[in-house]
């Protein structure tokens, strides 16, 4: 009988650091830019929280064609705002995409075919159009933050069709080109912080 998958049987808490690493499907939508709902401190005492937006703009180590970290190892130096993703931070955050490993295995769920830990290829989460790959407009670091607003996209909260079909399909299609965000998109966010990546285990 084959053995159970280490993430059907454990939970993120009982991960070691080499099953946490690789749980992530090297997607890249948390690495993207987002930008925070400026609301009344009083709001944030009541215990409203702040909208978040993505962008299509990237995060000024993010290679928009593997999807992953220019300097992984060196990230936390590099960029200070990158949030290291550990069990009690993944509960805590409330920006990463529905699609994410460590979110569906937080929730209960398991993951889809597209993930490399079940379909054995690193390629398939960009065959999916999960990852961000063709997908990024910038970096970071050629958007004058001003202007990071225009660039509100609503694609990385979202499930591509084909992602959620329970096998791959025959013929993947390309992923989209990044598109232009809609004109009542922007409306809302102001303040830039808070990204995106995992790192080390529990
Ligand atoms: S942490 Fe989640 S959203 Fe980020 S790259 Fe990994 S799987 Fe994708
Ligand atoms: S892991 Fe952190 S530093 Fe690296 S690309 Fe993602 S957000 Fe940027």
């Amino acid at each position: 009988m084959d053995e159970i998958p280490f993430w059907r049987r454990k939970t993120l808490t009982e991960m070691n650091e080499a099953e946490w690493e690789s749980l992530c499907d090297g997607c890249g939508r948390c690495c993207l830019v987002k930008l925070e709902e400026d609301i009344p401190a009083a709001q944030i005492k009541a215990g409203v929280n702040p909208a978040i937006y993505y962008t299509d703009v990237g995060c000024k180590l993010l290679d928009g064609e593997t999807c992953g970290c220019r300097d992984y190892p060196n990230r936390g130096r590099k960029v200070p705002d990158c949030v290291k993703l550990t069990p009690k931070t993944i509960a805590k955050v409330g920006w990463l995409p529905p699609t994410c490993a460590y979110k569906l295995i937080e929730r209960g769920r398991d993951l889809y075919w597209w993930h490399p830990l079940v379909s054995g290829d690193p390629d398939t989460v960009h065959a999916a159009g999960i990852s961000v790959r063709g997908r990024v407009y910038a970096s970071e670091e050629e958007i004058p933050a001003q202007e990071a607003e225009e660039r509100i996209v609503s694609w990385p909260l979202r499930w591509p069709k084909r992602a959620r079909e329970p096998q791959a399909p025959k013929e993947p299609r390309a992923p989209k080109q990044p598109q232009a965000p809609k004109p009542n998109e922007s409306a809302a966010a102001v303040q830039e912080r808070s990204r995106r990546r995992p790192s080390g285990g529990p």
